[in-house]
């Protein structure tokens, strides 16, 4: 055999190399395909996947892979450059057009309780997993494309995503992670070239829309649903293998698999939901479809359908129109429904405890932690030192006043951090002199009746001297306050603009909206009118107040 020198070596491995921040120098270690069960079958078609967690499945190809828009930040944390990004061949990866070498597509098992219903396998149905990446930083990162075509868990339907929804998906992931909402994110949004055929709102009016994909990234998209589905199949050794696998990659803290760190497992899982949905309820989203299958075993916002941002603060109000009806999935609902899915996920790992206490104990621990960290999320709205309990009468009194007339919640909040304590003790101040910061946030002047305002401005002074027995300095208070009440969300009629242009092929407004959600704290005053209150239009517009799970 040939021998060669070190130099010579040396240099044949730098040519091998992939450049850094290339497709090819992303390092995969697929785990979930190699750990876990995998469906003896490759064959694509809809069917039930009995003891196992996932079905090998290839991305459909499509005739012309576009890129709309991509997140520089999800690029940054899979180490890819911006001249990758911009590349051709991005597109088409990320379409599911092209495969790279350490890929290996898959699409995952689970089930679910929609609308408070068992509702049976599942599944990806239209998600294909590319594969992990783990990064320089050692961080594990899944590539999943949404919408890159059928899959064994499509049941009847075709496994594609449009447009329209994609925009919503692309644009809301990254939103919430710069809110601070813990989220999945989205690196790519692209269009595939092929028209999808989609009745948007159930009623007998089907189009053909463009189709497109987003590539989502999370360290893992395990849903309350994947262990629910094996649960109920008594799949006992799977079940196992299942959470053998999460704990021991998406909970490694938690020690070797045992009882005891199932029962620190679900206490975790329990505490992560909670902090997640106090983070909704403090920015005001609802996200429309808390069925069981779209719950995150690591507390994370997943699958972005008919969700939306609170205008005016009404704790009764959903997105969905789906959900029009028996209203369960509305703002207000979110905590209690949090609960009820953490106890279908307790049913379903309950035998890996193996004790009916300690599950209890932790979802009693869920309530705790969602009220001591909602009162933590309170005292910042409100800019106060910490949250007292008399503080809880202050804050019903307050959501009486903003549910009496129509008040936008993100104005509202911000503007109160505009109402400050000032030389003249707030008894004598008078009622137009203090609503000035909020006048901003209601909708219907008409509605601001002597009275309503007399009642404002007792709470507004009742504030005052709260803040006043508090101590606070003022240009503090303002601070705080304004990093926990965004000054810019993604409001539905904003993304809807953004998909109307886009349907024109303009992608202008959604590149732009994805620079002004990076900041949603900051002021970006050459932006203010996207703060501004939604248009009178926008009420009752189709996809900007009504939206339904067609997508
Ligand atoms: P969702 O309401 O988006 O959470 O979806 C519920 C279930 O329906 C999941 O199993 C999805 O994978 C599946 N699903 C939704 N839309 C499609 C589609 N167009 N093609 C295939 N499966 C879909
Ligand atoms: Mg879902």
């Amino acid at each position: 055999m040939k021998s060669t020198n070190t130099a010579e070596k040396m240099e044949s491995c730098l040519a091998l190399r992939p450049e850094a921040g290339a497709l090819n120098a992303m390092h995969f270690d697929n785990r979930f395909v190699r750990d876990l069960p995998a469906d003896p079958s490759t064959e694509n078609v809809p069917r039930q996947v009995q003891r196992a967690c996932y079905s090998r499945v290839l991305p459909t190809p499509v005739t012309a892979p576009k890129r709309v828009a991509y997140s520089p930040e999800v690029a940054e944390l899979l180490g890819l450059s911006e001249e990758t990004c911009r590349s051709e061949t991005f597109a088409e990866v990320f379409t599911g057009n092209r495969l790279l070498p350490d890929m290996a597509p898959y699409a995952t098992c689970y089930g679910g309780h929609q609308f408070g219903r068992w509702a049976g396998q599942l599944g990806d149905g239209r998600a294909i997993n590319l594969g992990e990446v783990v990064n320089d930083r050692g961080d594990r990162w899944t590539l999943q494309l949404k919408g890159a075509g059928p899959t064994p868990y499509r049941r009847m339907a075709d496994g594609l995503a449009v447009l329209r929804s994609s925009v919503r998906e692309f644009l809301a992931s990254e939103a919430m992670f710069h809110l601070g909402v813990p989220t999945t994110r989205a690196l790519s949004l692209t269009l595939t070239g092929e028209k999808v055929m989609r009745d948007m709102f159930y009623d007998g009016h089907p189009a053909w829309e463009q189709g497109a994909v987003v590539c989502r990234v999370a360290p893992s998209f395990t849903r309350f649903g994947h262990f629910q589905m094996v649960a109920a199949r008594k799949e006992m050794d799977v079940l196992k293998r299942l959470a053998e696998y999460t704990l021991r990659t998406d909970f490694p803290h938690l020690g070797e698999p045992s009882p005891e760190a199932y029962r620190r497992w679900f206490v975790e899982v329990c505490r992560k939901t909670a902090d997640m949905i106090a983070h909704w309820m403090r920015v005001g989203f609802v996200h429309g479809v808390m069925n069981t299958d779209n719950m995150s075993i690591l507390g994370l916002t997943i699958d972005y359908g008919p969700y939306g941002w609170l205008d005016d603060f009404d704790p009764g109000w959903t997105p969905n129109t789906t959900d029009a009806h028996s209203r369960r999935y509305t703002f207000g609902n979110q905590p209690a429904i949090a609960q009820w899915n953490l106890l279908q996920l307790a049913a379903a790992v309950y035998p890996l405890i193996g004790e009916q206490e300690p599950i209890q104990e932790a979802l009693d621990g869920y309530q705790q932690r969602f009220t001591e960290v909602w009162r933590n999320m309170r005292a910042e709205k409100l800019g106060l030192a910490a949250f007292e309990p008399a503080d809880e009468d202050l804050y019903q009194k307050l959501t009486s006043l903003l549910t009496a007339v129509e008040t936008d919640m993100t104005i509202f909040f911000r503007r109160l951090a505009d109402v400050s304590p000032g030389d003249t003790p707030p008894e004598d101040r008078s009622d137009d002199d203090l609503m000035r910061p909020i006048r901003d946030a209601y909708y219907r002047p008409e509605q601001l009746t002597p009275s309503f305002c007399r009642r404002t401005a007792d709470w507004l002074r009742r504030y005052l001297q709260r803040l006043e027995k508090d101590g606070r300095q003022e240009p503090a208070r303002r601070r705080r306050m304004n990093r926990a009440n965004p000054k810019y969300i993604l409001r539905n009629y904003m993304a809807q603009e953004a998909i109307e242009k886009a349907e024109q092929g303009d992608f202008s407004r959604i590149h732009e909206l994805l620079d002004l959600l990076r900041r949603p704290y900051d002021e970006q005053p050459e932006r203010a009118h996207f703060a501004a209150k939604r248009p009178d239009w926008a009420r009752d517009y189709p996809g900007a107040s009504m939206l339904s799970c067609s997508s």
